[in-house]
This record gives C-alpha cells, sequence and structure tokens, in this order.
C-alpha cells in the first residue's frame, strides 16, 4: 500500500494524527445488498454497519439465509453494496469496477471456504503459488514464500503431495497456505470446518489462533457455537442485519483443547 492513499475523514476528535496502523481495518458503513433474481428482488443485507480492528479475530453466526456468505463477499472484494460504504484500510472500495476489486483483493484479501478448491493435479506446493502468479514476484521468491506459508500451516513435509494423497484437514491447511501466500491484511474464512471432523475443525481453530496472535486479522463464518468460541468477538446476523455483537469471555485455547480430544487412528 503506498503512503499516499488517504485515511477516511471520520474519527477526526483523535488527538493523534491517523495513519494507516491506527484506523479500522475493516469499516462496512449502512451497507445493503439486493440480488434480482427475475421479477423478485432479494435483499440479502439491510443496513450492516461494523468496524473490525487490526489483529482481531471475529467469528459470524446466524441461520442459513441470515446473509453471513453476502457479506464475506463484499468484505472479500468479490461482490460490491448495492448500498452504502465499505472501506479497506481506509480506502472506499465500493465503488470500485470488478478489475479494481480484484487488484484489491490479490494484495489484501486471503480467502479460504468450505471446499478446499484446490486444483487437483497440482501439488501442495503449486497449489499455494498460484496467487504469487498474478504479483510481480519472481520464481525463487515464489517458491520460497509458499514454503514458508506451508510451513506456518504445518505442512512443510508436504510440498510435492498432490490433493487426493491428504486429508480434508491437510487439504483445508494448503488452502490456507494459499490465502496467505501473497501476505494479506486479512483473512476470510466461510465455514471453513463444515467439511471436517470435530478434531481437525480444533486443529484449523488452532492455526486460526496462531496466525491472529501474529497480527493477522481474521473473520470466520461458522455455524457451531464451540467453533465461534475460538474467536475473539462474535457477530450474529439475522435477516441480513448484526443483531447482536458480543465478546467471547471464556476464549478456549485450541491448543489445549487438541489435548483434551482423542486423536483418530485413519
Ligand atoms: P448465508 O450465508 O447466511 O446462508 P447468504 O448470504 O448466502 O446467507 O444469502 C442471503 C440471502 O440472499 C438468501 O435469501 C439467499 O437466498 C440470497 N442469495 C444469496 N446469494 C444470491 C445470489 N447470487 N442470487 C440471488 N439470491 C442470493
Ligand atoms: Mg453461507
Amino acid at each position: 500500500m503506498s503512503a499516499t492513499q488517504t485515511m477516511p475523514a471520520t474519527n477526526q476528535s483523535t488527538t493523534a494524527p491517523m495513519t494507516a496502523a491506527d484506523g479500522a481495518v475493516i469499516r462496512v458503513e449502512e451497507v445493503h445488498k439486493y440480488y434480482e433474481l427475475g421479477e423478485t428482488r432479494v435483499h440479502a443485507l439491510r443496513g450492516v454497519s461494523v468496524d473490525i480492528q487490526r489483529g482481531e479475530f471475529v467469528a459470524i453466526m446466524g441461520a442459513s439465509g441470515s446473509g453471513k456468505s453476502t457479506f464475506m463477499n463484499i468484505l472479500g472484494c468479490l461482490d460490491k453494496p448495492s448500498a452504502g460504504r465499505y472501506l479497506l484500510e481506509g480506502i472506499d472500495v465500493s465503488q470500485h469496477d470488478k478489475k479494481a476489486l480484484a487488484v484489491i483483493r490479490n494484495q489484501k484479501i486471503g480467502f479460504v471456504f468450505q471446499g478446499f478448491n484446490l486444483l487437483a493435479r497440482t501439488t501442495a506446493l503449486e497449489n499455494t503459488e498460484l496467487p504469487t502468479l498474478y504479483t510481480k514476484i519472481d520464481k525463487n521468491e515464489r517458491k520460497k514464500r509458499a514454503e514458508e506459508a506451508l510451513s506456518m500451516v504445518g505442512l512443510a513435509d508436504r510440498t510435492e503431495h498432490f490433493p487426493s494423497q491428504m486429508s480434508g484437514g491437510q487439504q483445508q491447511r494448503v488452502a490456507i497456505a494459499r490465502a496467505l501466500v501473497n501476505r494479506p491484511s486479512i483473512l476470510l474464512a466461510d465455514e471453513p470446518t463444515g467439511n471436517l471432523d470435530s478434531r481437525t475443525s480444533v486443529e484449523i481453530m488452532e492455526i486460526f489462533q496462531g496466525l491472529n496472535n501474529k497480527g493477522l486479522t481474521i473473520v470466520l463464518v461458522t455455524h457451531e457455537h464451540d467453533i465461534s468460541q475460538f474467536a475473539k468477538r462474535v457477530l450474529i446476523f439475522r435477516d441480513g442485519k448484526i443483531r447482536k455483537d458480543e465478546p467471547v469471555l471464556r476464549r478456549p485455547r485450541a491448543e489445549e483443547v487438541l489435548k483434551t480430544l482423542p486423536t483418530l487412528e485413519d
């Protein structure tokens, strides 16, 4: 990010001058989203406002159809609000066109989905390198970064494995490495444990807590209450609005929880 990009002119009451480091990473202001389906119009988000600071770990919960994925797609610059504003690191991206959104997305966002979305005939290392192909990073540096990202998720010894040679949990870890390889400002994860057993899900939360401890901002959608409690803050969506926004009070450490869970033998 260049130093010339301007911060929003809000928060003028603060005494210290604002820098990129102390604004909200995510600022969503009165966002609405409509989907047009033939004659009908679905009002998926109905006035959502929220600030997320750097270093937060937010879980999003809510019934199916409450707007969670729509919200995540907007945060991840995969889609635009129909009304309202979205500021990502102080930059208003709500009016960016598709191409500009794609650039921002590749630089600032790591996305992890429920299905791991790995390329089947491609090794863990090559899958992880994919997002760097759209950057100016040279070949050696790409490989180095991909190896680093894989070791951050505990897969340093699996670089040459293909997806079919890995468990679901390992595949999801490759997907996390791929999301991290461009060193994003935010990690967004939409039900990343939806296809995983409970122990593997907690292993994924252990990785998320570790990344968050190093300062990465994380927003996670889950339908499991137990999983939401590994975050620091929980937002509950209902009918396209945020109905609750609460801190997690007794937050378990995934590392400790794992000690109490049986390991599954194949
Ligand atoms: P959640 O992730 O909480 O299950 P979604 O954000 O996927 O909710 O959906 C919110 C509402 O928007 C639902 O009523 C859903 O049917 C509708 N919706 C989501 N995506 C689309 C789309 N691409 N086209 C039309 N309607 C959509
Ligand atoms: Mg969803």
